[in-house]
């Protein structure tokens, strides 16, 4: 086959323990799944349906030195777990769900807080907002195969060694499979496809300088510097 302009490379994330690529087909990011994140942001967190954006999969980012978004002030880097799928389909069950896991990392799901704000304000899509360059600095990722499947544990995010988020993931409202299984009902997942499990409380404003670090228990912690 001949194209028209060159193949875009894949994203890819290493892999604990082995020296083959993981490469990143699509990212879907949950919204307000743990309770203390929803009140911070003004909302209810009763257990409605859980909803979801995307980024594109060339947002992957795994560098040390982080360049700074362009066109905002006010960038949050939200400190997540991440799924990532080795198989996907349509009307996954809830039994079948963790089938279709091939592992587990750590990830900022990075939004520019102010242009989201004027998206929530003027009822405008937030694609931008959560979708700068580089929105989703990922850690390698741990197979199942090593660690199991991750569902509990301490999720912690420092900025210059101070904690500015800390939380289980025992407190996500929607859990790794059931939101496999509900994604599975509006879309079919693919093998590549990540999911950003959502953030707790604590979501702020970083500087360049700012040195973060986000931890989840059992997986390799994700740092990076802003420059
Ligand atoms: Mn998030």
């Amino acid at each position: 086959m001949n194209y028209s302009i060159p193949l875009p490379e894949p994203s890819c994330l290493g892999i604990s323990g082995s020296s083959e690529l993981f490469p990143v087909n699509r990212i879907f990011c949950v919204g307000r799944n743990y309770a203390d994140h929803a009140r911070e942001m003004g909302h209810d967190p009763n257990r409605e349906p859980p909803f979801f954006f995307t980024k594109f999969a060339d947002a992957v980012f795994t560098g040390d030195n982080y360049p700074y978004p362009v066109a905002t002030s006010d960038v949050h880097p939200e400190c997540e777990m991440i799924v990532a799928l080795s198989s996907g389909g349509t009307n996954i069950s809830g039994n079948q769900a963790l089938n279709c896991v091939f592992g587990y990392g750590v990830g900022f799901d990075v939004t520019r807080r102010d242009m989201q704000q004027e998206a929530k304000d003027l009822a405008r899509p937030w694609a931008l907002s959560k979708g700068p360059d580089y929105a989703a600095p990922c850690s390698i990722l741990h197979p199942v195969s090593e660690v199991g499947h991750i569902e509990k544990g301490k999720l912690q995010f420092t900025v210059n060694g101070e904690i500015r988020q800390e939380g289980d993931i025992d407190q996500m409202i929607w859990s790794t499979p059931e939101m496999i299984s509900f994604l599975s009902t509006m879309i079919t997942l693919k093998p590549g496809d990540l999911i950003m499990t959502g953030t707790p409380a604590g979501v702020s404003a970083v500087v360049k300088g700012d040195h973060l670090v986000g931890h989840v228990d059992g997986l390799s912690d994700l740092q990076l510097t802003i420059t």
